[in-house]
């Protein structure tokens, strides 16, 4: 979902683009066009994509023999659970989609849990999944699988593409133009935002001091380092990339959606996504908090979000209701991947916004700081 930059673009919004002429199957306009990025940037993003597969190899070598701790795996899960639900309950759901008021103080504790996931800092990542959303699969939208076209080639090459690829393009998302709630007007997700690179360090760091202090031992701490640190990044990293990718190639599509929108919904990755693997869902309605709609959709980051609720701590929840639901299903239920049609604004109750040649997810937290 978002690219690994440390710095928030402050640039000036640029004229909005043209309509592009796209017909669902063919490759983006332009979408074969090499998009280089700076070579320091390049070099960072591979570093942090590849050092943990690197780890990972070092971990398996200093395990051998001597076995992985108690400590490592409990560790490893702890920080998992905390920085993916900071990614999942607090930069997508709450900072993006705005499907809940959260209290100042639990703001602030999801968007650093979520800075600590090495997934860029929050008003980028905000940016960039906006982006997304209004452009889906279609040219404009940052990493869609479908950029090659729908031939075989194409959609391999896409698939890597949406999956980590993209990360190594150079095509800047405006910060000013798609989070400029949070750029212009919230003084403390941009504090958080700034302090992407030393929250990042902290995430590393935090699972070593408490390996060393568990174990006693200096070798303690590598240990956790490796495994709770670098390891549990690197899953975290793959299965939020895999939304972007497995999760608009592979899977069913139970609910209407924008033209050209193949989002799905994918139940593999639904615990180990935290409920975010049910795409299609979340495509259909993208600021209700629940993503998994069906009795048997496990949805992690909705339970939470109603437990905060329940302890007053989240208000102005949106979760969708159930006439509106059983209509969406009604709608997608008539498309097919390639022929799926949106969902009616009006019957869903959602405004517009854009103009021609433009079009703005109706959901998207664009707006003023006085719709927080
Ligand atoms: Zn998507
Ligand atoms: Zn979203």
């Amino acid at each position: 979902m978002t690219p690994v930059r440390a710095q928030i673009r402050q640039a000036p919004a640029p004229a909005a683009p043209a309509a592009p002429a796209y017909d669902g199957r063919s490759a983006f306009p332009h979408g074969r066009q090499r998009l280089t990025a700076p070579a320091g940037h390049t070099a960072l993003t591979a570093t942090i994509v590849l050092a943990p597969f690197i780890a990972l190899g070092a971990g398996i070598w200093l395990a051998w023999g001597r076995g992985i701790t108690l400590t490592d795996l409990l560790l490893a899960a702890f920080f998992y659970v905390v920085t993916g639900l900071g990614v999942t309950v607090g930069f997508h759901r709450l900072l993006t989609h705005g499907s809940f008021t959260a209290r100042p103080w639990l703001r602030v504790i999801l968007a650093v849990a979520g800075s600590m996931s090495f997934q860029g800092n929050l008003i980028d990542w905000v940016a960039v999944h906006r982006r997304h959303h209004a452009f889906t699969d279609r040219p404009g939208d940052p990493h869609s699988p479908y950029r090659y076209g729908t031939g075989p080639g194409g959609q391999l090459r896409g698939l890597a593409h949406a999956h980590a690829g993209w990360l190594f393009t150079h095509e800047p998302t405006s910060a000013a133009r798609y989070a400029p709630d949070l750029l212009r007007n919230d003084p403390a997700m941009l504090r958080i935002s700034r302090a992407f690179p030393a929250l990042c360090a902290a995430s590393l760091l935090l699972p070593f001091a408490a390996g060393w202090t568990i174990s006693g031992s200096l070798y303690g701490g590598l240990t956790a380092f490796i495994w709770a640190g670098l390891v549990r990044v690197a899953l975290l990293q793959h299965v939020t990339w895999s939304v972007n990718s497995l999760c608009h190639m592979i899977g069913g599509r139970p609910y209407g959606t924008r033209r050209h929108d193949r989002s799905t919904d994918l139940w593999p990755l639904a615990l180990l996504s935290f409920g975010e693997s049910w795409h299609n869902g979340h495509h259909s309605q993208p600021r209700c908090a629940r993503h998994g709609r069906g009795p048997r959709q496990i949805d992690p980051s909705a339970a939470l979000i109603s437990l905060f609720e329940r302890l007053n701590w989240a208000t102005n929840v949106h979760w969708q209701p159930p006439d509106v639901l059983q209509h969406h299903r009604t709608v997608g239920s008539k498309h097919t991947l390639r022929t799926s049609a949106p969902a009616s604004r009006e019957s869903i109750g959602l405004r517009s916004r854009g103009g021609p040649g433009e079009v703005f997810d109706p959901d998207l937290r664009t707006a003023t700081a006085s719709q927080r």
